[in-house]
């Protein structure tokens, strides 16, 4: 319990350390008047009849926590003046409620808001599951063969590693929709495991969510080499 708790603290005053040597660094644009040097896609995974994965102890469901993430994501980027395009702000799908196939619809439509963004990368945000409960730790997924969006995979899970102690030690390649349907570098991020009665607790606190999102930030930010 101290031990973890101490873990914590360790991780939080790294993440510190590591924004105020970035923000320091940052040029002007991104701490004056907002010009959206850089835009980008925050996707919030699943969405109306698609819950998506079940914490296992609370019953909370990834496509509520996804948007509570993506929200904050939200929130810390554009702080530092990145424009942000949602491919979803509400607990609805993003498809026709007549429509037969749902989840083709639902994809189709994020696919055409990602494409016509002219963003510089998307971040698709969910969280993973397990039949297992011990099964545990943040990991990013790009499309293989795709070696700007193994960059960004890689830039955003090192910061992970130095931020999350249950962290997977590598990004991984992931065969989804999201990281296809278009040309921009584009990254799953699985924020852990709703399966790991643990690791539900602690993705449902805020400081968790808000140590998440800096890292992903954090992690954009050297990817994008400022
Ligand atoms: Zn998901």
């Amino acid at each position: 319990m101290c031990l973890n708790l101490s873990k914590k603290y360790i991780a939080i005053f790294i993440l510190i350390i590591l924004i105020f040597s970035f923000v320091f660094a940052l040029p002007s644009s991104f701490t004056s008047t907002p010009n959206y040097t850089y835009k980008v896609v925050i996707d919030a995974g699943h969405g109306g009849v698609d819950g998506g994965a079940v914490g296992r102890k609370t019953g909370k469901d990834e496509n509520s926590l996804n948007l509570e993430y993506a929200f904050t994501l939200k929130q810390v980027l554009e702080r530092f003046n990145i424009k942000v395009i949602m491919t979803r702000t509400n607990l609805n799908g993003l498809y026709n409620s007549f429509s037969v196939n749902k989840k083709k619809d639902d994809m189709l439509k994020r696919k055409e808001i990602i494409t016509k963004s002219g963003a510089n990368l998307v971040i698709s945000i969910h969280m993973n599951s397990h039949s297992l409960s011990s099964p545990k730790g943040a990991q990013v997924f790009y499309k293989e063969g795709d070696l700007t969006s193994k960059g960004l995979a890689e830039s955003i899970q090192r910061i992970f590693v130095q931020t999350l102690p249950s962290a997977k030690p590598a990004p991984s390649i992931g065969d989804y929709y999201i990281l296809n349907c278009s040309d921009i570098p584009s990254v799953i991020i699985e924020c852990g495991y709703l399966s790991n009665p643990q690791e539900e607790a602690l993705l449902l606190t805020e400081s968790h969510r808000q140590l998440v999102c800096y890292s992903i930030f954090i992690g954009i930010l050297k990817y994008l080499s400022i």
